[in-house]
C-alpha cells in the first residue's frame, strides 16, 4: 500500500493539472530548453508563435460596451446551497456555501488608480478603453451590478495561527459572478473592500488604499514571475473614510477606502470545506467537493471510488509545488491560515506579505506575527499543517482505508517539497543533470548568503549575469550583491565547487546557461519600499508610481532602463529597513 501511495503521489507530480506555465515547468525540462518567462508567465496568452495572430483577432473582438459584459452566477447558485436568510447583517450562517449579499457603494468621487491590461483584455476581453468610463468605476467597485450578477459572499471558516477560528467568510468581498471567455476559461470576478456582508464580524467591510495597492501589484507581479496566483484587474480609490489603527498602538488614523477587482478560476479555500465538516453538514461538504472536482479537477472521474483521495493527493502536490515556488523568489505570504489557502494551489489573499531582501530564513514579513509562525523558512511546515487540517475536513468522506492512504500521501509532502526546491535551486544556478553534491552546493551558498546578509534576489540575478570566467576572476565591480557575498571567508571554496560543477556540463555553452538563469532569476521583485513609495503617491491621488511598478514587474526578468533609474536593482535605500507591515488592511 505504501508503494501504491508513493506511486500515486509521484505520478501526480508529473501528471497533475498544475497551471501549465510556471517556474517548475522549466525545471522539469531543465535538460532541454527553458526560455523567456515573460512569455511563459502569461497563462492568459497562447504560445509565442500564436501570440501575433491571437492578439490581432482579439483586438477586433474586444467588448467596448460594459452593459454587454455578462457574468453569470447560475452554475454556482444551481449547484451549491444558498443561505435562506437575506440581508447584510452579521450573523452565524448555517447550511450553505454562499449568502446573497449586495455590495455597499463607496463615497465618491471614485478614481481609477490602476488597471491591468493583461487581465482586462487577455482574460475579460474588454477593450481597456472602457476602464476610463464612469460605468467601469461603478461596476468595478460595487456601485452598480454587471448584467447577470447576483453578488455572493462565501461562507468559510479556518484555522488562524494554528487555532480553529470558526466562521470567517467573505467579510468584505463580493463574488460578482463567473465570466466565460472565448478561450473557454471560466473566471470568477470578485471585488474586495465592497462593504459589509453576513461574515463581516466586527469589521467595516472595507479595505484601505495601502493594502489594496499591495494586493493589486503583488497579484500581477506574481503572475509575471510565473507563480500561480489570483489576478487583479483594477484598483479603484474612493473618498470613503476608513478608520485604521495600522500598528495596533492606539493611533487610529483616517484612511480612504479602495476596491480591487480580482479574479481567480475559483476562490474556494481549505476553510470552505472545513466549515461544512466542522458543522456536521456532510451532505453539503460532499456537494461542494464534487462541484470543485467536477469544475477544477477535470481529470478526476466522477465515478472514481478513489476520487477524494486523488483530489487530496493533487492538493498536497500542488501545495508543495506552490510553496517551493514562493521559496524560489523569496516570497513570504505572511498569513498562511487555512482560510487564505486555495484548494487550487494558487496564491490568494495578499496581506502582510514580503519579498526577502537580505537572505534570512527567519524573515517574518508580518509585524503582527509575534511568534514568527509564518516566517520564510517555516512556510513548508505551515503548508503541512494546513494539509493536515484539509485531511481532517475530508475525513467524513473517506473510508478507513482511504484515511490511512491519505495520511501516507501527506507523509510524502515533505519529500515532494524538498525535491521541488532542489529542482528549482538547481535551475536558478544553471545546473543540468544530476550530481549528488548539488544539495550541498545550494545549502553552502544559502548559508553564505545568510552569514553575509546578501540580497536574495540580486545574488541569484548577478550570478546569472556574470560569465564563468568573470566569476573565476572574482571581478564583481558594480555587482553589489556578489560583492557582499564574496566577503565570506569560504566564498572561494564555494566558487571552486560551483565552477567545477559547471565545467562538467560539457555540452552547455556559458551563454546558454546565463540565458536560462536569467529567465528564472528575476531582476525586479515587489520590495516593500517600492510598494511603499507607490502607496504614498497613490494616497495623494498620484497613481504614477503604481503604474510604473506594474509596468516594470510585468517583465521582471528583463533589464529595464526606467527600473534601473528608479534604483529597483540597486541596494535598497536605508529607510527600507524601517518599514513595517502589519495585518491591518
Ligand atoms: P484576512 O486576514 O484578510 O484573510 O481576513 C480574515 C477574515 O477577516 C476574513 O473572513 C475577512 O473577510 C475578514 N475581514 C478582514 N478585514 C475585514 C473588514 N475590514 N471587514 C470585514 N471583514 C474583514
Ligand atoms: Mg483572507
Amino acid at each position: 500500500m505504501w508503494n501504491t501511495c508513493r506511486a500515486l503521489v509521484l505520478a501526480l507530480v508529473a501528471a497533475s493539472n498544475f497551471p501549465r506555465v510556471h517556474v517548475l515547468d522549466c525545471f522539469q525540462s531543465a535538460d532541454t530548453d527553458c526560455y523567456s518567462h515573460a512569455n511563459a508567465a502569461s497563462s492568459s496568452r497562447p504560445s509565442s508563435s500564436a501570440v501575433k495572430s491571437w492578439w490581432n483577432v482579439s483586438f477586433s473582438n474586444l467588448t467596448r460596451d460594459l452593459d454587454r459584459f455578462i457574468v453569470s452566477c447560475e452554475k454556482l447558485l444551481e449547484s451549491l446551497p444558498v443561505d435562506d436568510v437575506n440581508g447584510n447583517f452579521v450573523r452565524t450562517v448555517k447550511n450553505c456555501v454562499f449568502s446573497k449579499s449586495v455590495p455597499t457603494p463607496l463615497r465618491g468621487p471614485l478614481r481609477l488608480a490602476a488597471v491591468s491590461k493583461d487581465v482586462i483584455e487577455g482574460i475579460l476581453e474588454l477593450d481597456v478603453a472602457v476602464t476610463q468610463s464612469e460605468s467601469f468605476l461603478l461596476y468595478a467597485s460595487g456601485g452598480r451590478l454587471l448584467p447577470g450578477s447576483v453578488p455572493l459572499a462565501h461562507r468559510y471558516g479556518g484555522h488562524q495561527f494554528g487555532y480553529w477560528a470558526g466562521q470567517l467568510g467573505d467579510g468584505r468581498a463580493h463574488l460578482l459572478g463567473q465570466y466565460l471567455n472565448r478561450k473557454g476559461e471560466v473566471w470568477e470576478l470578485q471585488i474586495k473592500g465592497s462593504g459589509k456582508t453576513p461574515y463581516s464580524r466586527s469589521g467595516d467591510g472595507r479595505a484601505v488604499i495601502r493594502s489594496s495597492v499591495r494586493e493589486f501589484l503583488c497579484s500581477e507581479a506574481m503572475h509575471f514571475l510565473g507563480i500561480p496566483t489570483s489576478r487583479a484587474a483594477s484598483l479603484i480609490v474612493s473618498e470613503e473614510p476608513v478608520f485604521r489603527d495600522q500598528f495596533y498602538d492606539g493611533n487610529v488614523k483616517t484612511e480612504r477606502g479602495a476596491v480591487v477587482l480580482r479574479l481567480a478560476k475559483s476562490w474556494f479555500r481549505i476553510g470552505s470545506l472545513e466549515i461544512l465538516s466542522e458543522s456536521g453538514e456532510i451532505d453539503h461538504l460532499r456537494t461542494l467537493l464534487n462541484f470543485i472536482i467536477d469544475k477544477h479537477f477535470t481529470f478526476i472521474s466522477a465515478d472514481d471510488p478513489e476520487k477524494y483521495l486523488v483530489f487530496y493527493s493533487t492538493v498536497v502536490n500542488g501545495t508543495a509545488h506552490l510553496i517551493a515556488q514562493w521559496t524560489s523568489v523569496g516570497f513570504a505570504h505572511g498569513v498562511f491560515n487555512t482560510d487564505n489557502f486555495s484548494l487550487l494551489s494558487i496564491t490568494i489573499d495578499y496581506g502582510p506579505f514580503g519579498f526577502l531582501e537580505s537572505y534570512d530564513p527567519n524573515f517574518v514579513p508580518n509585524t503582527s506575527d509575534d511568534e514568527g509562525r509564518y516566517r520564510m523558512g517555516a512556510q513548508a511546515e505551515a503548508g503541512l499543517f494546513n494539509l493536515e487540517k484539509l485531511l481532517l475536513a475530508l475525513r467524513p468522506l473517506f473510508t478507513q482505508k482511504q484515511q490511512k492512504q491519505a495520511k501516507m500521501i501527506l507523509n510524502e509532502y515533505t519529500n515532494v517539497y524538498q525535491m521541488r526546491v532542489l529542482q528549482i535551486f538547481k535551475t536558478k544556478l544553471g545546473l543540468l543533470g544530476e550530481d549528488e553534491e548539488d544539495n550541498d552546493l545550494i545549502a553552502f551558498l544559502l548559508k553564505m548568503m545568510e552569514d553575509t546578509q546578501s540580497d536574495f534576489t540580486m545574488t541569484f540575478r548577478q550570478l546569472s549575469e556574470v560569465s564563468a570566467n568573470q566569476l573565476g576572476s572574482m571581478n564583481f565591480t558594480q555587482m553589489w550583491a556578489l560583492d557582499d557575498l564574496s566577503s565570506h571567508k569560504l566564498f572561494s571554496d564555494w566558487l571552486n565547487m560551483y565552477l567545477l560543477r559547471l565545467s562538467r556540463q560539457q555540452s552547455d555553452r556559458d551563454l546558454d546557461r546565463l540565458h536560462r538563469m536569467q529567465s528564472v532569476n528575476p531582476r525586479y521583485v515587489l520590495r516593500n519600499w517600492m510598494a511603499e513609495s507607490a502607496i504614498r503617491k497613490a494616497e495623494m491621488n498620484d497613481f504614477s508610481g503604481v503604474e510604473l511598478l506594474l509596468h516594470i514587474l510585468s517583465s521582471p526578468f528583463v533589464t529595464q532602463h526606467t527600473a534601473e533609474e528608479a534604483g529597483y536593482a540597486a541596494r535598497p535605500p536605508v529607510w527600507a529597513n524601517r518599514l513595517k507591515v502589519s495585518c491591518s488592511s
